[in-house]
């Protein structure tokens, strides 16, 4: 099992080219998996640096940062040059065995079960996004273009049939977009069959990456 280690750093932080410099660890803290970090991180609207060690037992640090939707920004110091190559060589066995395969179908098979879903919509292979009832979508853009923005959020909560038609077609339903969220969130509970999740971590989203840029799904 991988271990993941987060380290917590001061909230004022501003990320720069010499960051290495100027970050000052402020708190350690220790998760069991991405998810729990993700969550304390949106909780506590920290900035975080993020270093783990891969199931090989290597070292591996990424140097990329992500910028969650509400400001928690995860940091990663610099992948090992051991680590790296051991990467690439993976990604194109991986390629090479998707090519083989002979179709989509079967490729679908193997990403879903190495935790890469791939849309409904557009055809993208990602790890984190929509499950709508047996669907899935990359996006906002995908889910929003086959249900429509209003029918798919309100479907993200358990809302009974007679209020769906009401805040889909009654007198004084909520005006917009804004205000219909609003609504959803004060009035109900989010939904069991439609949510926003995260199924592959880092090295599964590589995968992903590489299947898009190789193209070895058919897009739509
Ligand atoms: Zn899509």
């Amino acid at each position: 099992m991988r271990k993941y280690e987060y380290e917590v750093v001061r909230e004022d932080y501003t990320c720069s080219e010499d960051w290495g410099e100027r970050y000052i660890p402020s708190e350690r803290l220790l998760f069991c998996c991405k998810k729990d970090a993700i969550a304390y991180a949106r909780n506590e609207h920290r900035l975080m640096r993020m270093r783990w060690e891969d199931n090989r037992g290597l070292p591996a640090t990424f140097n990329v940062w992500k910028l969650y939707s509400n400001g928690a920004r995860f940091l990663m110091g610099e992948e090992s040059k051991e680590a790296k190559r051991m990467t690439e060589e993976r990604l194109k066995e991986i390629e090479g065995m998707l090519r083989a395969m002979p179709s989509d179908y079967e490729r679908r098979q193997w990403l879903e079960e190495h935790e890469i879903m791939v849309c409904d919509r557009c055809g993208k292979a990602y790890t984190e996004g929509y499950y709508f009832d047996g669907e899935y979508f990359c996006s906002d853009e995908c889910v929003d273009d086959v249900y429509g923005a209003e029918q798919s959020l309100i479907w993200m909560y358990d809302v009974p049939y007679e209020d769906e038609q009401w805040l889909l077609h009654g007198n004084g339903r909520p005006y917009d977009i804004a205000d219909l969220v609003k609504y959803l969130e004060e009035h109900y509970e989010e939904s069991d069959n439609c949510y926003w999740t995260q199924w592959g971590d880092i090295e599964e989203q590589e995968i992903a990456d590489m299947v898009n840029e190789k193209g070895l799904l058919r897009r739509r």
